[in-house]
């Protein structure tokens, strides 16, 4: 059984030094509760980051997800069959798909999450781990519950080209919005607006102004920011809000790698515009967890909305499938394929 395991804590960017790939017969201890998955698809998430920070750092108890020691594996959502199994709600051969492990194999404990699969006909299995996963109801739940949006709204997205991004800006057109993303390269930029429909994007990493790029593309203000990166953007992004704006904080990336705090934002627009500003967890939208689906999955036969997938192949692209999350190599939902289904 190959898995990965962080060798040391990670502090700062995450380097392929703060991983390990362990390697370790199979030979299970198996509880009468513990159902054996075979792995095939493994989410790779940036929140991670935070569960591999030293947890007496001040940056390692943002994390609502346990701590990981090194040494330790990792849990992470994907989709697997089932190997063995006591308990009589799995049986050998059920594809299943909840908190597996970054590696070949899993040992679900009874208690921790795990579902049977009934996969969609006609979609790939993977998109059990993005789009058709928690990716797609963080993006539904989050734009349609947390950001209230109407029709010809003005929506702004951060990391826009990413699993969470392309999914929130598609939704949002469909809506009738008015939609701009932010992403950080020139090829996403194009992706977003000749592929996705945005329309406007804009490379982060070229502007000297964050505020004036998005003066530029929302010279009427931003009625409905959705946050995937926090820090100066979310303070050029509030600046640019109008009056009961709403902005839904879905994740802070670019502080995840910062090895110090920021200082706490100035915001005073948030009071006198009277912004709504509210964070979230995916797990809070399991209410609309049945309308999401059948949602998106008309949507996606219908060709209305498309997804994107960044596969890599074998628990030993698990390392770098990760540190190339906070590079900006992925486009869309970054996964690794580790078996064959
Ligand atoms: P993505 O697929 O968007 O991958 C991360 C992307 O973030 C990269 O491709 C990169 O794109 C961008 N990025 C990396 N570093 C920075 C930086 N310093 N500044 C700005 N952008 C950066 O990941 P997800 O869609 O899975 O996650 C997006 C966000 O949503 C994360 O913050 C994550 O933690 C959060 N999240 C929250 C959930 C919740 O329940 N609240 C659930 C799932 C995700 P680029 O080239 O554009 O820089």
């Amino acid at each position: 059984n190959k898995y990965v395991t962080i060798k040391t804590n990670i502090n700062g960017a995450p380097k392929e030094s703060n991983f390990e790939i362990k390697v370790e017969n199979v030979s299970f201890i198996i509880e009468s509760e513990d159902v054996v998955v075979k792995n095939l698809f493994v989410s790779i998430d940036p929140y991670q980051i935070n569960r591999m920070k030293s947890q007496s750092s001040s940056q390692g108890t943002i994390s609502f997800a346990t701590a990981i020691t090194p040494g330790e594996s990792i849990d992470s959502y994907g989709v697997g069959r089932v190997l063995f199994s006591h308990r009589p709600d799995f049986k050998k051969g059920d594809l299943v798909a909840g908190l597996l492990t970054w590696g070949e194999y899993s040992i679900v404990k009874e208690g921790s999450l795990l579902n049977k699969l009934d996969p969609i006909m006609g979609f790939p299995l993977s998109y059990h781990v993005g789009v058709l996963g928690f990716s797609g109801l963080t993006a539904y739940g989050g734009f349609f519950q947390v950001c209230k949006p109407k029709p010809g709204e003005k929506v702004f997205v951060s990391a826009a080209s990413g699993s969470v991004g392309h999914l929130v800006g598609q939704y949002a057109k469909l809506l009738g919005c008015y939609v701009v993303g932010s992403a950080g390269s020139q090829e996403k930029v194009n992706f977003l607006k000749e592929r996705l429909g945005f329309d406007d994007a804009f490379n982060y990493k070229q502007e000297t102004d964050l505020k004036s790029a998005l003066k530029r593309c929302f010279p009427q203000g931003i009625d409905v920011y959705f946050d995937n990166v926090g820090g100066r953007m979310l303070e050029a992004a509030v600046a640019n809000m109008n009056s009961f704006g709403r902005v839904a904080v879905c994740g802070v990336i670019s502080e995840y790698t910062n090895a110090t705090t920021r200082a706490a934002p100035e915001m005073l627009d948030i009071i006198y515009k009277r912004i709504t500003i509210k964070g979230f967890l995916a797990a809070d939208f399991m209410n609309v967890y049945a309308e999401f689906l059948s949602k998106t999955v008309e949507y996606l036969k219908s060709g209305k909305l498309k997804t994107i997938e960044d596969v890599s192949l074998g628990v030993e692209s698990i390392p770098s499938a990760f540190i190339g999350l906070f590079n900006g190599e992925n486009i869309g939902k970054k996964i690794v394929k580790v078996a064959d289904e």
